[in-house]
């Protein structure tokens, strides 16, 4: 279902990947009249440290804008999520998706929601169709996938991020992101022979 610009009603559980991709999400869909809550749903993100602090932005951006969050912390289990990837990484944003959107929608249905989303919607580094298309395959008749171009506020939420001062990572989350970020940082360190443990 597409959000519609008069008000709408009804319970949206929102999955939030961070902070920053929270804000303007979370303002839009109160604008509307949803009653919102999150979820910080994220076992993709590596390492821990790193889970942790995007989940305490999270938090701290749910707070200011007066949304209560629930935190999926005990099913942070990184290699159920890398079990998933191995052999299929070409594909793992795909996978990736549908394992937090999945279980976002799983828990909208048992917790009643009308509605589940997700941030994810926000980011101009996602593959926004993707996710899209893996929402909307999940959405059920009692539980659809609620789709908004959440980008168009782009600059808005990212500024007001900054006001807040919530932390904004460099990486998108796994392990292979983090490579791909990092990975340069050993060119030349695998020169020289040097066989040390
Ligand atoms: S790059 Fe981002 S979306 Fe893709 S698998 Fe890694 S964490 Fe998930």
């Amino acid at each position: 279902m597409c959000l519609a610009r008069n008000n709408m009603s009804g319970k949206v559980l929102l999955h939030i990947c961070c902070g920053p991709c929270a804000v303007y999400p979370l303002k839009i869909l109160k604008k509307q009249g949803y009653e919102v809550m999150g979820l910080y749903c994220n076992p993709n993100i590596h390492p821990l440290k790193e889970y942790l602090r995007r989940a305490d932005s999270a938090e701290k951006a749910a707070k200011s804008l007066g949304i209560r969050i629930i935190r999926t912390d005990k099913e942070y289990d990184p290699q159920t999520f890398l079990r998933r990837m191995v052999f299929r990484e070409e594909q793992r944003c795909l996978l990736c998706y549908q394992f937090r959107l999945e279980r976002t929608r799983n828990m909208a249905l048992k917790g009643g929601f009308d509605y589940f989303t997700s941030t994810l919607l926000f980011s101009k580094r996602q593959k926004h169709n993707l996710i899209r298309s893996v929402g909307e395959s999940l959405g059920k008749e009692k539980c659809a996938f609620l789709y908004h171009d959440f980008r168009q506020g782009w600059r808005e939420g990212r500024e007001t991020a900054d006001e807040m001062g919530l932390y904004k990572q460099v990486y998108c989350g796994c392990i292979y992101s983090e490579f791909e970020r990092f990975g340069k940082e050993l060119a030349g360190n695998n020169q020289g022979g040097n066989d040390s443990a």
